[in-house]
């Protein structure tokens, strides 16, 4: 009697220990793969979320520091274009102006006194973050101040301004490559049409 209680008791330890161990493997090898799990979902998309989250509550701020006061449902294309221009304080792109040497240099050689600019491209992306925060906050796609055609109209202006005073691109030259390169693979030389003889 004495002896059987004693084995049960035994082989109940070791069962416990065995349990003990596998389940601290166990509960170690999950926390690892959580880990892991979560290091690879911080990625661009939420980078992007986060993103328009600040773009849109830096709105929000300059509309209560507006004056006069401005609400969201009274804002239009023109109070965007003021934003934009507001932002151009904090930008740190040099846009050489028409009279300084270098203008469409891409690299200058020496600094000058021409002022910084936010660059076209970080303008762009705003309005485009902006645009889909204003109808995800409930605002109605039509009445969308950021998708104004003013809007567009002064991004294109920058766009053409900045590619010209920096020397810079902003063509996708990508999209452009394969289409040349099959024009000379494949393409006729222009003003080769004849037939031969
Ligand atoms: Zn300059």
């Amino acid at each position: 009697m004495d002896s059987f209680h004693q084995d049960i008791q035994s082989s109940s330890n070791s069962m416990k220990i065995l349990t003990n161990s596998t389940l601290s493997m166990m509960t170690s090898s999950s926390s690892s793969t959580a880990t892991t799990t979560t290091t690879t979902t911080t990625t661009s998309s939420s980078r992007y979320e986060n993103q328009k989250r600040r773009d849109w509550n830096t709105f929000g701020q300059y509309l209560k520091n507006h004056r006069p006061p401005l609400s969201l449902s009274r804002c239009s294309g023109a109070h965007v274009l003021e934003f934009l221009r507001y932002l151009d304080q904090f930008g740190k792109t040099k846009v050489h102006t028409t009279i300084c040497p270098f203008y469409g240099h891409p690299n200058p050689p020496a600094p000058c006194p021409c002022p910084l600019k936010q660059a076209w491209g970080s303008l762009d992306a705003l309005i485009g973050r902006l645009r889909a925060a204003y109808e995800e906050n409930g605002g109605q796609p039509e009445a969308n101040p950021f998708g104004a055609r003013a809007v567009r109209l002064y991004l294109r202006e920058v766009r053409d301004l900045q590619s010209k005073a920096r020397g810079v691109s902003y063509e996708k030259k990508k999209r452009k490559r394969p289409q040349e390169l099959q024009q000379q693979l494949f393409g006729a030389p222009p003003g080769d049409t004849r037939m031969p003889p």
